[in-house]
């Protein structure tokens, strides 16, 4: 098969939700319905308790979770399907956002009982600014719910663009008769248990609404009466606007009972986009030069969006996960980091097939493919055959929201201190801040468990004991300037401001928000950066 065949037949999309709201379900009974499992329970069975709590135990589990399962890989109707997971917690934002940079769809699982809860809303505002397509699965049907006008006008405010149902549900919990879909115009029956195959629900045509009527009575007239309200209020489906970001098809049904999950399948392949380009700006005599990688080019190429420490204590080497953007990779193959021009020689190359991961035969644009290595990968990273020049931006880092002071209990472990930050750091567990006149590290954070596994984890993989104190700065931007003459007056005026960080980049550490205002005032040349991305 051409590379063009193989890329078009990808589909790589992540998984979100509010924690609860069947995720881990559904994801399950696609793998099942793909044939990628054979047996319900499996990735259930993976899952820890469901909220992140403080427990070490908690996060070692859920270290673990996410390494065995954050990918999966799924043949259906010929076509590979890649299904990215995000972390549920909210203290770990940054990782989904990263995982929302490596995808080119979104399925959106929502409970009909609670619409759109806290989490989901961030999840979608990340989509939005990137205008991901969504597909929309409201779950739950089975079970005492909200009214489905009401649920589709909550998903259309919060996501700012229309709702197209491509099913609708006739009644819900007790009442809960199926649906309808609205493209095939034939009635799935539903029916409880978690035995059923898909074709295994019985089908009744719209076309025989007496038959419809006699089965399902005053359901039926209350689901066709809000069904056409539902259809006379929203556009019709129209594919461009849908892979624009501007609608989202909405399907029904109940993820636990295998009800309304196929359609979803089916629509991952019919609607879901296959892998799109990506912009490169690899810089020749210090100008960007934008080039615009198609999936089919030749060269292999790819980015670090994730990387992930061994579970493994006493091995200190890591999964680097990497979302192929051009090219094949196959065995064997020479592989460049673009950043240092190093040559990246892993230890093994993994693809992640349902839960096993199994050697890499060969990949394709849209896949994920797991490196282990060493050292000598960074989040962000390009990685690529050595044939091109490339460097793929837009993988971001946030401004942290709250810092703490590390202090080392036992002076002579400073190595390892240094080595594990460093490490750490790489892999985006937490930003660390090396102020520029000395003094004990920083850590940065956006959620207050990522102090916490950091900490653990440097006393469990790095034997350093640390002991973390109350920072007074609460904010960073990063700092640019046009000249290198301001970047130094700026930097003379707040020496004790400032600090760099994994990556050397020079940041202002902010005690207030008027004191970034403050500084813009007095230095109105020099930018401050509430986000930087990888370069
Ligand atoms: P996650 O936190 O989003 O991954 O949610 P889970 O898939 O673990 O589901 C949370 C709970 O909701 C579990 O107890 C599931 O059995 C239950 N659940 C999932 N889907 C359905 C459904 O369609 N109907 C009902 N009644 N319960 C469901």
């Amino acid at each position: 098969m051409s590379y063009t065949a193989e890329t078009r037949r990808r589909r790589t999309f992540a998984i979100i939700s509010h924690p609860d709201a069947g995720k881990t379900t559904l994801t399950e009974k696609l793998l099942l319905f793909s044939g990628a499992i054979q047996i319900a329970g499996s990735v259930k069975a993976r899952k820890a308790t469901r909220h992140a709590t403080s427990d070490w135990m908690e996060i070692e589990k859920q270290r673990g979770i996410s390494v065995a399962s954050s990918v999966m890989q799924m043949v259906y109707r010929d076509h590979v399907i890649n299904l990215l997971d995000t972390p549920g917690h909210k203290d770990f934002s940054e990782d989904t956002y990263r995982v929302l940079t490596a995808v080119d769809s979104a399925l959106m699982v929502i409970d009909a009982a609670n619409g759109v809860e806290s989490q989901t809303r961030r999840l979608i505002e990340v989509c939005r600014q990137r205008d991901t397509p969504i597909i929309t699965f409201i779950n739950k049907m089975d079970r005492e719910v909200r009214d489905p006008l009401d649920i589709l006008d909550e998903v259309e405010r919060e996501l700012g663009m229309p709702c197209v149902p491509m099913t609708w549900p006739v009644g819900q919990g007790k009442t809960f008769g199926g649906i309808i879909n609205l493209r095939t115009q034939v009635m799935t029956v539903f029916e409880s248990g978690s035995e059923r195959l898909p074709h295994d629900f019985d089908a009744m045509p719209l076309s025989d609404p007496a038959a419809l009527k006699a089965r399902f009575g005053s359901e039926w007239d209350t689901a066709l009466e809000s069904m056409e309200l539902a259809t006379g209020a929203s556009p019709a489906f129209d594919r461009e606007a849908f892979l624009a970001g501007k609608q989202t098809p909405v399907f029904f049904g109940s993820g636990v009972n295998n009800f309304g999950v196929m359609e979803v399948l089916d629509a991952l392949v019919d609607l879901a986009p296959s892998p799109g380009p990506r912009t490169s700006s690899f810089i020749v005599n210090k100008q960007p030069v934008i080039k615009q990688v198609q999936p089919e080019d030749d060269a292999f190429s790819g980015v670090v969006f994730k990387v992930q420490a061994n579970m493994d204590a006493n091995h200190r080497d890591r999964i680097a996960f990497v979302r192929i953007a051009s090219g094949k990779y196959s065995p064997g193959m020479k592989l460049k980091v673009m950043r240092t021009g190093k040559e990246l020689r892993p230890t093994s190359v993994v693809t992640f097939m349902s839960q096993r991961r199994e050697a890499v035969e060969e990949a394709y644009a849209g896949d994920i493919v797991g490196f282990t290595t060493h050292g000598g990968v960074q989040l962000g990273d390009t990685i690529t055959d050595g044939s091109v020049n490339l460097l793929f931006t837009g993988l971001p880092f946030f401004a942290p929201e709250m810092f703490m002071t590390v202090v080392l209990k036992n002076p002579l472990r400073t190595k390892q201190l240094q080595q594990g930050l460093a490490q750490l750091g790489e892999e985006g567990a937490i930003q660390v801040f090396r102020p520029e006149m000395g003094g004990n590290m920083l850590l940065g954070a956006i959620g207050q468990l990522q102090f916490e596994v950091v900490q653990h984890r440097l006393k469990g993989e790095y034997d350093a004991d640390i002991r973390l104190e109350a920072s007074q700065y609460t904010g960073a931007r990063w700092i640019t300037a046009d000249s290198p003459a301001e970047l130094k007056e700026f930097v003379h005026a707040y020496p004790q401001r400032m600090a760099r960080d994994a990556a050397d980049t020079l940041a202002y550490l902010c005690t207030s928000p008027y004191d970034v205002r403050l500084a813009q005032e007095r230095f109105p040349k020099i930018h401050f950066h509430p986000l930087r991305e990888h370069a």
